[in-house]
């Protein structure tokens, strides 16, 4: 995708934790953080784990998905629309995706190459990747074709 150097909407901080998560968005691979003991997928990425309290973690690259849930925003419900790099993103289709190659986990993340009106639960969905800034690519996901 096109990349964009006054990119004007919030960035993420990248910490400890996420750094191998937004490594491999930088290289575009969707990984998602693996308890390397019990096998329990986590997202987002966090020290420990739920299941077995362990600390030792590795990531699994993951693809496609399905839609789980999504909401369309058309106006300024959220405050975080008012800010400028929203202006013109409207409608804008923000998804609950479902990772099955990753124990079905759900992220939250948006959609590209489809019309708001033409989005349904349960469509599938493969990742791609959008380089927004020189340090940061977003994961997005687009229907499968
Ligand atoms: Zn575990």
């Amino acid at each position: 995708m096109e990349k964009t150097t006054n990119y004007e909407k919030p960035l993420p901080q990248i910490r400890p934790d996420t750094a191998p998560f937004w490594e491999g968005c930088k290289r575009h691979e969707l990984l998602i953080q693996r308890c390397s003991d019990c096998g329990t997928f986590r997202h987002p990425p966090r020290p420990m784990c739920p299941e077995c309290n362990s600390l030792n973690s590795e990531w699994v690259k993951v693809t496609k998905g399905t839609v789980y849930s999504y909401t369309v925003v058309h106006d300024r419900p959220m405050p975080v629309l008012y800010l400028p790099g929203f202006a013109n993103d409207r409608p804008l289709a923000i998804v609950l995706v479902e990772l099955p190659e990753a124990g079905n986990i759900r992220m939250v993340s948006n959609i590209v190459d489809c019309r708001s009106e033409d989005l349904k639960i349960g469509t599938p969905v493969e990742v791609v990747f959008d380089d927004v800034t020189e340090e940061i690519t977003l994961p997005k996901f687009k229907p499968t074709a």
